[in-house]
C-alpha cells in the first residue's frame, strides 16, 4: 500500500469525483427517508494543501485551485454550489489551504438522520479518519479492506443510499476486480447507487473496462468522464471517469451542464473534453 492521497488531494480527478458525488447526495436529500453513504476507500478525510506532500506535486493547483478561481457559468455554479461551499467552509478567510476528502464532503452534506460508513485499510490513514470523526454518531469509521466491506455492509439497513468506490489503482487488474466486485455487490443490493472512480491513462484499457461492464449484466450504468488533455501514448493521467450504477434521474442532465464548465476550467491549454455515455440501459424483463 504505497499510495498516499495527500500527494493528489484536490487535483482535477478529485474535483470531477467530488462534483459528481455531491450531486448524487443532493439528489438523495430530495426525499425525507434517511440514507447511508458507504465510502469503501475513504482516505484520511481532510488534506492540508500547504503540506510537504501536496506542495511536492502541486497537483491541487490544476484542480481545486483553478476551480475556486474560475468564472463559472451561472447554472454550473449553482449545481456545483454544495461542493464549492463544502470547500469554502473549511477555508473561511478566502485562502485555500484545506481540502475535504470524500468522507468530510459527504459528512458536510448529510442531514441529521443520514449516516456515513467510511472504510480505509491503511492503518495510519484509518486512525486519522477515526480521530477526525470521534464522537460523531452519524459516522462509522472501519479499518478494513474496502472490498470486504462491500460484502459485509450491503445492503445497509436504510435500504437507500450510495456506495463510493475509489480505489488507488496501484495493483494490476484493478478494472477486472471492480467489475467482479461490483457485480457481486449489485446482486446483494440491486437498488443501491454505486459510484466508481477510475483513471484514464490508456484508452484501450478504459474501453475494455466498459465492455466488461456491459457483459456483467448490471443494468442502468452511466459513465461521466473528463480528459484534461488529448490522450497521450505515455501512461500519464490524461483524465478520469465516474461510473454510476442506478444514477439518479437528473444526474446526466446536471452533468451535461457541469462538465463543460469543468472541462474548460481543468483542461490544459484549452484541450479539456467531456463525455456522458450510457454503458447499460434498463434491465430487460425476463418472462
Ligand atoms: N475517497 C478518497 C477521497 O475522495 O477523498 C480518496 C481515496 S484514495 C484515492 C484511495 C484510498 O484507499 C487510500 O487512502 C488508500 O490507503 C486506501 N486503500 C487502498 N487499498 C484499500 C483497500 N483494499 N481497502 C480500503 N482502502 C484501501
Amino acid at each position: 500500500m504505497n499510495y498516499r492521497h495527500a500527494y493528489h488531494a484536490g487535483n482535477f480527478a478529485d474535483v470531477v469525483k467530488h462534483a459528481v458525488l455531491a450531486r448524487i447526495i443532493e439528489y438523495l436529500k430530495r426525499k425525507d427517508k434517511p440514507f447511508r453513504v458507504i465510502d469503501t476507500h475513504a482516505g484520511t478525510g481532510l488534506y492540508d494543501l500547504s503540506s510537504e506532500e501536496a506542495q511536492k506535486t502541486g497537483e491541487w493547483r490544476g484542480g481545486v485551485g483553478r476551480l475556486m478561481d474560475a468564472e463559472l457559468p451561472k447554472e454550473a455554479r449553482k449545481l456545483l454550489a454544495p461542493y464549492l461551499d463544502a470547500v469554502r467552509v473549511l477555508n473561511p478567510d478566502d485562502s485555500l489551504r484545506l481540502y475535504p476528502g470524500s468522507p468530510t464532503l459527504v459528512r458536510q452534506l448529510l442531514r441529521s438522520r443520514d449516516r456515513l460508513t467510511a472504510v480505509e485499510l491503511h492503518p495510519a490513514d484509518a486512525s486519522l479518519l477515526k480521530a477526525r470523526f470521534a464522537g460523531d454518531f452519524q459516522v462509522r469509521v472501519i479499518e478494513l479492506d474496502g472490498w470486504l466491506a462491500l460484502g459485509a455492509q450491503l445492503p445497509p439497513k436504510e435500504k437507500r443510499g450510495l456506495v463510493l468506490i475509489d480505489p488507488p489503482f496501484e495493483e494490476p487488474g484493478e478494472f477486472d476486480r471492480i467489475v467482479e466486485r461490483l457485480r457481486k455487490a449489485h446482486r446483494r443490493w440491486p437498488g443501491g447507487i454505486y459510484a466508481v472512480w477510475y483513471p484514464i491513462k490508456e484508452i484501450g484499457a478504459v474501453k475494455g473496462f466498459h465492455d466488461a461492464l456491459r457483459e456483467a449484466g448490471i443494468p442502468r450504468i452511466t459513465d461521466f468522464s473528463i480528459l484534461i488533455r488529448s490522450p497521450s501514448s505515455e501512461p500519464t493521467l490524461d483524465g478520469c471517469g465516474m461510473l454510476v450504477v442506478n444514477p439518479p434521474f437528473p444526474l446526466a442532465d446536471e452533468m451535461r451542464t457541469v462538465m463543460p464548465a469543468l472541462a474548460r476550467c481543468l483542461g490544459e491549454r484549452g484541450s479539456g473534453s467531456w463525455h456522458v455515455e450510457e454503458i447499460a440501459g434498463e434491465a430487460v424483463p425476463s418472462n
